[in-house]
């Protein structure tokens, strides 16, 4: 017997929820109906200083409100907060420092940028200029004086060795996954350059905490908004090292507003909380959303 399709919504508690996440949310919830499957919820909670926990119980109440009459359209108990799974990231950052393949980053964005602005070429990524590896050369002597010197630091993937080992790993074969839609999508993690794993306020990323939530939440379909469609690069990456499963991805389309833009979390009028208090009902906004 197939195993159920599990997916997952991930909203961060930043801000209201607009259209935009009612059509993730509805679309991942879709799948997982449309195959028996499961639909989880996730708090992406990780940015504590962006995060607020009474947009956290809006949020929540704004789900409720959306799936109305749905089966299966909510969140199970406990709801799972990235902030309680901080020992998952811990251990996984350890595995990888164990292996050789973190180094501590000292850097500060005006470094960073001063770095870039002097250089003859600057390589560009999915999310802008690559760092260009100003600490990976520190020696083991100066990063533990500088450690010692109580300067923060994040931690950085060294992306070439990690290829060279996920690559020794995978007995040679190249990674890859399977994007519905896409087809069979060739992992280029390079693209990304040093990743942060760890940041210097928080001891996770985005990267690390999405990739071992999604193999511990056991999610079978990862669907997201194709604006992550280059993180999945690292994702991938980070399955291969740490031994996690390899689901599949579906990345669909953005809502945008009616002069073609993104809908952000800071237009008000697509929030569901306006839409709400001005009396649309919750089959109206999944129609809003697509749905
Ligand atoms: N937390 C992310 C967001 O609110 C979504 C992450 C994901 O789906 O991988 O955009």
């Amino acid at each position: 017997m197939d195993t159920p399709t599990v997916t997952r919504f991930a909203p961060s508690p930043t801000g209201h929820l607009h259209l935009g996440h009612a059509h993730a949310a509805l679309f991942a919830w879709d799948q997982a109906h449309a195959r028996g499957g499961r639909f989880l919820l996730r708090v992406e909670d990780i940015d504590k200083g962006r995060c607020r926990d009474e947009f956290e119980n809006d949020i929540l109440d704004d789900i409720a409100w959306l799936g109305e009459g749905l089966d299966g359209f909510g969140w199970e108990q406990p709801l799972r907060r990235q902030s309680d799974c901080m020992a998952d990231y811990e251990q996984a950052l350890a595995r990888l420092d164990h292996m050789g393949l973190l180094y501590p980053c000292f850097c500060t964005r005006t470094e960073i940028r001063a770095e870039i602005e002097a250089a003859v070429s600057a390589p560009h990524g999915p999310d802008g200029p690559l760092y260009p590896g100003l600490c990976r050369g520190l020696g083991p002597e100066q990063r533990q004086a500088r450690r010692q010197g109580g300067e923060s630091y994040a931690l950085r993937l060294d992306m070439a060795k990690a290829i060279t080992l996920a690559g020794k790993m995978a007995g040679g074969g190249g990674l890859e996954w399977q994007d519905v839609g896409k087809g069979v999508i060739a992992a280029r993690p390079e693209l990304h350059g040093d990743v942060v794993l760890a940041r210097k306020d928080v001891a996770t990323s985005y990267h690390l905490a999405v990739t071992i939530d999604d193999h511990n939440q056991e999610v079978s379909l990862v669907t997201r908004g194709e604006d992550l469609f280059a993180a999945t690069h690292v994702h991938r990456l980070l399955q291969a090292l740490l031994g996690l499963n390899v689901p599949d991805y579906h990345h669909h389309g953005l809502i945008v507003g009616p002069g073609g833009q993104r809908l952000a979390k800071r237009d008000r009028a697509a929030t569901l909380r306006a839409l709400r208090e001005d009396g649309v009902t919750p089959a109206a906004a999944r129609e809003m959303a697509g749905f």
